[in-house]
């Protein structure tokens, strides 16, 4: 049977992934950093079903704290065969407010945490030569966003290192993509006003925010293929096109 680490898989996103790939008989490591309260009631959910569920905390910035993480699902299932580096934060300000502390706070937390994980879970798939990994970047990775800036270019990073590792990758049997979601409705949109989210779905050709489970499919889908490598694919409703 095979195990996935996902990280930030508490809530939103995560947790929707956490929940389709658990579905189809993967065994996961559910990552928490703040929410250990929805991760216990997760796996609670999800053992009730009959399914292999652990949770660990740990914050995926911190290569010592990524480390354990990787090291403790290989203790606890054995093996690790699909990391999906989820975990992530958004902050918005003008780029000329933007501190010298944002900037290398949301560069750690999204960025050099993929690059952490990442390596720590490769020492565990190069040897066996077989590995799947995808990383949720963003659409404002593809098109930039104002206001958005340092949120964008760690969204852009994570595509890149996408990219460039699944050339690197691929004559080791490791598959790499990125998922790029559009809107999507969670906590990191809750702070939008009625209005705003109005305007948003005005843009959208299908005319709504995509829920977390439209990621997770796609997702569990990129899981199981066997030729796609190095893509970006971007759920968004046909925002950006
Ligand atoms: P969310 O509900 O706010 O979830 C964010 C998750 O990231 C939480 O589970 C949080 O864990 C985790 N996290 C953040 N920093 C972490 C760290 N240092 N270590 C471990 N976990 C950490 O937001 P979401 O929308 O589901 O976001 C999931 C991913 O999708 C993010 O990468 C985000 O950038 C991306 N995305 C979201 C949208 C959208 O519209 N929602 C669009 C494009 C891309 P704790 O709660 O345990 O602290």
């Amino acid at each position: 049977m095979a195990t996935a680490i996902v990280t930030g898989g508490a809530k939103g996103i995560g947790k929707a992934i956490v929940k389709q790939l658990a579905r189809i008989g993967i065994n996961v490591m559910i990552n928490y950093n703040t929410s250990q309260k929805e991760a216990q009631e997760l796996k609670k959910e999800l053992m009730q079903e009959g399914l292999k569920i652990q949770t660990y905390k740990a914050d995926v910035s911190n290569r010592t704290e990524a480390k354990a993480l990787v090291e403790t699902t290989k203790k606890e299932f054995g093996d690790i065969d699909i990391l999906i580096n989820n975990a992530g934060i958004d902050e918005w300000k003008m780029f000329c407010d933007i501190t010298d502390k944002d900037w290398d706070g949301i560069i750690k937390n999204n960025l050099t945490s993929v690059f952490y994980m990442t390596q720590e879970t490769l020492k565990y798939m190069v040897p066996k030569k077989k590995g799947c990994i995808i990383n949720i970047s963003s659409i404002w990775g593809i098109t930039g966003a104002s206001c958005e800036v340092a949120y964008s270019v760690t969204k852009a990073g994570i595509d890149a290192l996408t990219k460039s590792l699944a050339k690197e990758l691929g004559p080791s049997g490791i598959r790499i993509n990125s998922v790029a979601p559009g809107a999507i409705m969670t906590d990191m949109n809750k702070n939008l006003t009625k209005e705003e989210k109005e305007e948003i779905n005005k843009q959208i050709p299908l005319g709504k925010f995509g829920e977390p489970e439209d990621i997770a499919k796609c997702v569990k889908w990129l899981v199981e293929d066997t030729y796609t490598t190095g893509q970006i694919i971007s759920p968004n409703g046909g925002w950006v096109i």
